[in-house]
């Protein structure tokens, strides 16, 4: 390696020794751990537990912390209970049993000023290493009994070493075996690690920063070695994402805003509001192009996402072209039509739904002819056999991803302009990271006339109250959701607990109420039938599973209650909540955990940030503060793989840089590509 570029100051630049018969590896990620000294089958087993395969993964295994700096004293000097580092050679050593297993050695430890005690608890076998004469770097504090050793070294100071690495380790492989692995795997290897960086960026080298990721020579030194290889992720992950883009695709550029959309706005019960204009403003400026739009449009539930998503159908309509509005199940495609149809009829467009139940010939030959101008339905719009005459614009709703293969399913010829719609608000960095290819437009205020709504949250020993109050709304002539508990995995058994629970509560806490089921197995036309029953207010309560998460707008429904509310993820949650407050009424929505001593800490978090705030993204900022960053990217919403070096919120620069390089380097050969071409073999792009 010649190139000369910043280093990290501090950490051992020279050539490392090599053992004999050494060869330069082709690939260190090829490479499995038992390549590495003293690892044989057993503990590569025990590291495949912690993720660990081969010799990159060592090398990028990342530290969870680092060891303080501490000072050394001499032994007479020992003082107070800071914790410090001593040095010295064993005088004697002896080992005693505490009683049942626990026992302490304690070895007598002597330097020029003194001799003190250094005990270790439950180390027997230490006895055979710690012979006189042994020169020992110890780092503990005084003590009950002398000095308490927290780590030692025999020789050269590693363990006690200031900034040593603690690992994210398991019982069976400690961090102090996994610091002796990555010493290893950096000297034989740690050159050897591509660099998927261009040379011409300046950056440090990514094996200094992989050296300075282990042994770092300060915290500032660490923490400019995670960056450099954050970045490096990044860069991978935004090239997945940039290749995937089809730029040979074509659109049909639409006209400036005309008469129909003109007419929308006047027969629309409201004005809308600033952040929807702003969104139609950007939208409209991406359908000019010919290049489709891939756009996301991002916004609480109920923030009124679904009339710019008319706005956007009516807009191919007034193009003399069609539009699709897709929803991920039937039930929400029902919901959506409902909504649509009425309006389109005023504006005299002709509306079709189309689902896999009756009449569904029909529909298709109105869509294939033209003589429906806008198609509602679920995903399967596009995926099947169905014919557009003259598709201009696509808006897929809820669909946390639309895939590849979707989107190639829909290129034939040309691609429409497609705006993506998801109530479930996500942090402006974490979109970026995962839907790197679609600009981002926000509705992050709901229309003014909306109350926020009121969220208590009660153990399952107060629920009889939650009822009471619930039932005082409906004796008002408001109508109430009950969520049931998310125990079961099966949508079967999950349809089954639900059906248990409604016929329950019809005994007991809502006898005399009229009480509806809603759950994932019913027929198509019975979950109309309920919908609609609730809809004209022909039943007082739904009892659901999570099916009504998104998409049912039911303005007179004023209260919800959740059971085992601690059970459900933070966005589902509000999601959940977000199917009251639908009108000008204070709407409430109460969360029954379980008993409050037996809710996790996290669970309880979550809970309470719900009464808190009903602002979405700011408890989207709350999941990830709890869940962390590869937790939330590896949930189904996206394929990705955990994120292991970058902090999304700290790290919004680099993802800024890493987008703008993608983009330079995606149709060029090199390193980069490589580590692209990894991530994209190991994760779903088109989840
Ligand atoms: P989302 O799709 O984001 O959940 P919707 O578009 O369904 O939200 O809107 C929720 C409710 O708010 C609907 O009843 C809708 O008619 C109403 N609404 C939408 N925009 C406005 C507005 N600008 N002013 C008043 N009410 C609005
Ligand atoms: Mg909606």
């Amino acid at each position: 390696m010649t190139r000369t570029q910043p280093g990290f100051a501090g950490v051992v630049q020279d050539e490392w020794p090599r053992p004999r018969g050494w060869t330069p590896p082709e690939r260190v990620e090829a490479l499995p751990v038992t390549t590495l000294p003293g690892v044989g089958a057993t503990l590569a087993k025990r590291l495949r537990a912690l993720g660990i395969e081969t010799v990159r993964d060592v090398l990028l295994h990342r530290p969870r912390r680092y060891e303080r700096a501490v000072d050394e004293i001499p032994i007479s000097q020992l003082w107070g209970d800071e914790e410090v580092a001593i040095a010295g050679d064993v005088v004697d050593v002896r080992v005693r049993r505490l009683g049942g297993r626990r026992t302490i050695v304690t070895a007598r430890v002597k330097d020029g000023t003194g001799t003190i005690g250094a005990s270790w608890f439950n180390q027997p076998w230490l006895t055979d290493k710690l012979t006189p004469g042994t020169h020992l770097r110890l780092r503990g504090k005084l003590g009950r009994y002398g000095f308490d050793v927290r780590s030692y070294d025999v020789g050269e100071a590693r363990a006690t070493a200031d900034f040593a690495p603690v690992y994210p380790a398991s019982e069976q492989v400690p961090s102090t075996r996994l610091r002796e692995l990555a010493r290893a795997a950096l000297t034989q290897y740690g050159r050897y690690l591509p660099d998927p960086l261009p040379a011409e960026l300046e950056l440090p080298l990514r094996a200094d920063a992989v050296l300075a990721l282990h042994f770092p020579a300060s915290e500032e030194q660490a923490e400019e070695a995670r960056r450099r290889l954050a970045l490096d992720e990044l860069l991978a992950l935004q090239l997945v994402v940039a290749r995937s883009r089809d730029d040979s695709a074509v659109a049909p550029s639409l006209a400036e805003p005309g008469e129909l959309s003109q007419r929308y706005r006047e027969v629309l019960p409201f004005t809308l509001t600033e952040h929807q204009e702003r969104a139609i403003m950007e939208i409209d400026l991406d359908l000019a192009q010919t290049a489709p739009m891939q756009r996301l449009l991002q916004g609480d539930v109920g923030s009124g996402k679904t009339v710019v998503a008319l706005y956007v159908l009516l807009r191919a309509v007034e193009n003399g072209r069609q539009g699709a509005l897709m929803a991920p199940t039937e039930t929400l495609a029902e919901q959506h039509f409902l909504t649509v149809e009425p309006l389109c009829a005023q504006l005299g467009v002709r509306c079709v739904l189309l689902t896999g139940s009756v009449g569904a010939k029909k529909a298709r030959d109105e869509i294939a002819t033209g003589t429906a101008q806008i198609a509602v339905g679920t995903h399967a719009l596009i995926q099947r056999d169905v014919e557009f005459a003259d598709l201009a614009v696509a808006v897929v709703d809820e669909q946390h991803r639309f895939g590849v293969e979707q989107r190639k399913a829909l290129a034939e010829g040309r691609s429409p302009h497609v705006l993506h719609m998801t109530a479930t608000p996500i942090p402006r960095t974490l979109a970026l990271t995962i839907y790197g290819d679609l600009a981002v437009s926000e509705i992050a205020r709901p229309p003014a006339n909306r109350k926020p709504i009121v969220s208590a949250w009660v153990g399952a020993e107060r629920s009889s109250e939650a009822y009471a109050r619930l039932r005082v709304h409906l004796d008002a002539g408001r109508q109430a959701y009950v969520v049931c508990p998310l125990i079961e995995q099966s949508e079967t058994r999950l349809a089954r607990a639900a059906e248990a629970e409604a016929e329950r509560l019809r005994r007991a806490e809502l006898e005399g109420y009229r009480v509806g089921l809603l759950h994932g197995k019913l027929k198509p036309a019975d979950r109309r039938e309920v919908m609609r029953q609730f809809k004209e207010g022909e039943l007082d309560v739904l009892v659901a599973t999570t099916v009504i998460e998104v998409g049912v707008d039911v303005p007179n429904a004023t209260i919800m209650i959740i059971q085992e509310a601690d059970r459900f993820g933070l966005a589902q949650l509000h999601q959940l909540r977000g199917r009251v407050g639908r009108g000008a009424e204070q709407s409430y929505c109460l969360l029954i955990s379980r008993d409050k001593a037996e809710v996790t800490d996290v669970a309880q978090s979550r809970l309470q940030a719900l009464v808190d705030t009903t602002d979405g993204f700011e408890l989207a900022e709350v999941d990830l503060e709890l869940r962390g960053e590869g937790q939330l990217l590896g949930t189904r919403q996206s394929g990705w793989s955990d994120l292991r070096f970058t902090r999304l919120r700290a790290d919004r620069d680099l993802l800024e840089r890493a987008r703008a390089l993608a983009g330079e380097l995606r149709d060029e050969d090199g390193p980069w590509q490589d580590e692209a071409d990894r991530l994209a073999r190991g994760a779903d792009v088109a989840a």
